[in-house]
């Protein structure tokens, strides 16, 4: 998986920041897997968005991921850890090329696993809408309105069973309720606000560096970073 390099990082940051959060997505996937075709990205399966994103993290900001999710119940702020090893379980290997949608028959129907592009054309819709347009799209044939609740439930069901690794699902105990509860990692958003606190960094360091010795963006960005955290621990030195 790419290590990104501090110059790419603040051109992905750059070209992500005007974005809407599926679109980015779309964007982060394409920087983790180059030798997939741009173009195929917005129609693969979530799950296989989320195990891109997760190696990609798993690269730049390590093994480990450490963040704060809010009690559902109470709201007290709670901190998590989770390790990307044990997310990427079940996921399909690092292979070269990008997998097909995978499809199930089920209540008469012939569904396909959701994409991003499917999530971004009913992003607008109030919920109840959203998740009927989402299935009517994933329907290959058949007819999805007018289905009664057990066979929504059996379609749902065989569409989280066609990509599970798509909802990066995970235990969230809450040390001020006692209760337990399902959450849901956010994995482009996650790393999405990762790449934004380096970028901020990076920028910085530039600025203090400039400032100092008036170098350019791109020698300073060029300098490893081990070399940049010693030059800067000198400027900051000499203040
Ligand atoms: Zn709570």
């Amino acid at each position: 998986m790419r290590v990104l390099g501090a110059a790419e990082l603040l051109s992905l940051w750059e070209r992500g920041m005007p974005r809407h959060m599926l679109d980015r997505a779309a964007l982060l996937t394409a920087t983790a897997r180059p030798d997939w075709p741009a173009k195929s990205i917005a129609d693969l399966p979530l799950g296989t968005i989320g195990a891109s994103l997760l190696r990609l993290r798993a690269a730049n900001f390590g093994p480990h991921i450490e963040a704060h999710a809010d009690c559902r119940h109470c709201g007290q702020r709670l901190a998590f850890s989770l390790d990307v090893a044990k997310l990427l379980q079940g996921a399909p290997p690092e292979d070269d090329a990008p997998p097909c949608a995978p499809t199930a028959a089920v209540a008469g129907l012939q569904v396909r696993a959701p994409s991003l592009r499917d999530l971004a054309a009913v992003t607008d819709l109030p919920p109840d809408a959203a998740a009927q347009a989402l299935l009517a799209r994933c329907t290959l044939t058949g007819q999805s309105a007018g289905l009664d609740a057990a066979a929504r439930t059996q379609v749902e069901d065989a569409l989280e069973a066609l990509d599970p690794q798509a909802d990066l699902a995970f235990t969230l105990n809450c040390v001020a309720c006692g209760q337990e509860d399902m959450a849901q990692l956010d994995m482009p958003t996650l790393l999405w606000d990762e790449i934004t606190a380096r970028a901020g960094l990076l920028l910085h360091d530039v600025h203090s560096l400039a400032s100092a010795y008036g170098w350019s963006e791109a020698q300073i960005l060029a300098l490893s970073p081990a070399r940049r955290a010693h030059y800067l621990a000198l400027v900051e030195g000499m203040s």
